[in-house]
């Protein structure tokens, strides 16, 4: 049995054990399983981190459901109406008015209006007044005292003047609504007949109910913020799940930058971000977006653009938590690092209007969501290197046996729909038993890997396949390449390759031009292979370089040697055992 524990953020959170009927050293699958027992981990921890969330978005939840009870719009209309009615009503006035101040427009907006008459044509509800354009009104808000306005008055502000004729209106009083010394509001209390005059207990009684309405304006502040709040948390709580099931690092990415965006109610192309390459550097996903239009390539490939870390994010980088700084076109900017295990897996770059500041609470929100995102990209990351482990020969680093097929039965198929050839190379080492057997199978072992580090030199990256097929077996790949074969004949391919080899550009003269790899026949490209193991000096025990080993290969080429991938493996080694027939280090081509 093997025994891994799932261990993540240095908390134990499980075992996995692996169980054989048979004896077995599980030596060769060790690495794949910490591997994987890493991967549990993360999804573990990440299992633990969601259900905290979920808690506190339950606990917000609660508080938002006793807010609501407090004040909701609905209510708050009903408040002010009630309040207004009762000061017109106490003092005996006509008109009683309560505005809200909404310091984003730095405006008053008006919230409840009380007439005795009604008026039926009135629309001035939730109407906003810019403050700039009424002094009066911005003095009495940050007086804080009850300011009585007559039209007769001689110094009357000329902007309250107008409007007071305006409307018809002779005396005003206006009572500032504050709670802990900001101002939330203004109520005023109007006479339209004449003008009027106030005993000291009218003043009191204004102020007093003034304090009421300005209690249920701070709560229906209260109650609409944690709304918001509650909105943006429902968001979180979604995203979290999703990112916790993303392994697709770019979709991760564009998901993160869209909900710090949505989080945040900005567009877009406000949010960029950033992620750690494998090189230390960061790739930005907008580089990304713009250098690569393929989405099929890896990530990393072809940009060259990381991000060159400016004064914030180094600020953010150092300090592991968001820096502030000054956007290009003059608005707020922060940059939110994403950290896991105090490493910075990368961050997110917000850069908003010069209009629209970022609240502390806001970048707050997007640290719960950085958290999560740093997770989720630590997740992707060992994703892909359990996914690389797991197509990948240890020993080699050649692919293995299962992913050799699977490719196999995708290019055979690609080969028969686009009627082009694919040809395979099936190599094996000569007399690698005895070699072992003088060397010892460390140096054996070391020899397997120079080979096929030789092997992988001499074909198309990103086009050919070469794997570990067995022991000293390997398989290489060639899609879209004929057999060629035409210079096998009377030995031309053999003096053609050694040619080829000899021509290095250090020869200074080239021997013979090699030909362009396009033409080459998959019988030219074993031979160069065949040839370059035959000569290449390799490791012995004592570091000294003398040991030299050979192969002998087998072709077979769709589609004049194979109807099917079966068969194209099986003719490939057919020819190969026909290579060890006649002598071994040497090329056979399958023919029927
Ligand atoms: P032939 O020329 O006929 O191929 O002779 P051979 O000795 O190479 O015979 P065969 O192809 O059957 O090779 C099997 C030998 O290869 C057995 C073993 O000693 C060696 N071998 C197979 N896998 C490994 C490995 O992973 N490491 C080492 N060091 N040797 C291996
Ligand atoms: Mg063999
Ligand atoms: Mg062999």
């Amino acid at each position: 049995m093997l025994s891994l524990p799932l261990v993540a953020d240095g908390r134990l959170l499980g075992c996995v054990d692996l169980h054989d009927r048979r004896d077995r050293d599980f030596g060769e699958a060790l690495d794949f399983a910490r591997g994987v027992s890493a991967l549990l981990a993360g999804a573990f921890h990440k299992a633990v981190i969601v259900e905290e969330l979920e808690q506190r978005a339950a606990d917000l939840r609660t508080m938002f459901d006793v807010g609501e009870a407090l004040v909701t719009a609905a209510t708050l209309e009903a408040t002010l109406h009630a309040v207004a009615r009762a000061a017109a009503v106490a003092l005996e006035l006509p008109v009683c008015v309560v505005d809200e101040y909404v310091e984003e427009i730095d405006s008053l907006v008006t919230r409840a209006l009380y007439e005795t008459q009604p008026d039926e044509d009135y629309s001035g509800l939730g109407v906003p007044t810019r403050l700039d354009e009424q002094p009066g009104d911005r003095a009495i808000l940050e007086g804080g005292v009850v300011v009585i306005e007559q039209i007769s008055d001689r110094d009357l502000n000329q902007a309250t003047r107008d409007s007071m004729e305006r409307q018809g209106e002779k005396t005003c009083l206006n009572v500032p609504l504050r709670v802990g010394g900001e101002p939330v509001g203004e109520l005023v209390i109007i006479e339209v007949q004449q003008e009027r005059h106030f005993t000291d207990e009218e003043r009191v009684l204004a102020r007093a109910l003034g304090e009421q309405a300005a209690v249920a304006i701070q709560h229906a502040k209260l109650y609409r913020r944690q709304q918001e709040q509650n909105r943006r948390l429902v968001a979180l709580l979604e995203t979290s799940r999703a990112l916790a099931a993303a392994l697709d690092t770019r979709a991760l990415l564009t998901r993160v930058r869209d909900e710090v965006a949505t989080l945040l109610s900005l567009p877009s192309e406000a949010v960029d971000v950033c992620l750690r390459d494998g090189d230390g550097g960061y790739v930005s996903l907008a580089a990304l977006a713009a250098g690569e239009e393929d989405l099929g390539e890896s990530p990393a490939d072809g940009i060259s653009s990381a991000a060159a870390p400016d004064e914030v994010v180094r600020r953010a980088f150092e300090g592991l938590c968001p820096a502030r700084g000054d956007g290009e076109a003059g608005g707020a900017r922060v940059v939110v690092p994403f950290v896991l295990k105090n490493v910075v897996e990368g961050y997110a770059d917000i850069a908003a209007d010069h209009d629209r500041p970022i609240g502390d609470d806001e970048v707050e929100l997007v640290q719960i969501l950085a958290g999560q995102a740093a997770a989720a990209i630590d997740n992707a990351r060992l994703y892909h290197q359990i996914e690389l482990q797991a197509i990948k020969d240890g020993l080699t680093g050649l692919y293995n046996h299962r992913y050799f097929y699977e490719r196999l039965f995708q290019e055979f198929a690609r080969a028969q729909r686009y009627g082009v050839p694919l040809s395979l190379l099936m190599l094996d080492i000569d007399d690698f038993k005895q070699f072992n057997d003088e060397f010892g199978h460390q140096v054996g072992d070391q020899v397997l890997a120079e080979v096929a580090a030789i092997l992988s030199s001499q074909l198309r990256i990103g086009v050919d396949i070469a794997a570990r097929y067995g022991g000293e077996e390997f398989v290489v790949l060639l899609p879209n390449t004929p057999r060629g074969g035409a210079e096998v004949v009377g030995g031309r391919l053999k003096r053609e390759v050694e040619l080829i080899v000899a021509a290095t550009p250090e020869s200074g003269e080239r021997v013979a031009e090699a030909p362009p790899r396009q033409s080459e026949g998959a019988a030219l490209v074993g031979e160069r292979i065949r040839h370059t193991i035959e000569v290449a000096p390799l490791s012995a025990p004592d570091g000294r370089v003398t040991a030299h080993v050979t192969v002998s290969i087998g072709l077979a080429t769709f589609p004049e040697a194979a109807g099917s991938p079966d068969e194209l493996v099986g003719n490939a080694d057919k020819a190969m055992y026909l290579a060890k027939r006649l002598g071994k280090n040497r090329l056979e081509v399958f023919s029927y």
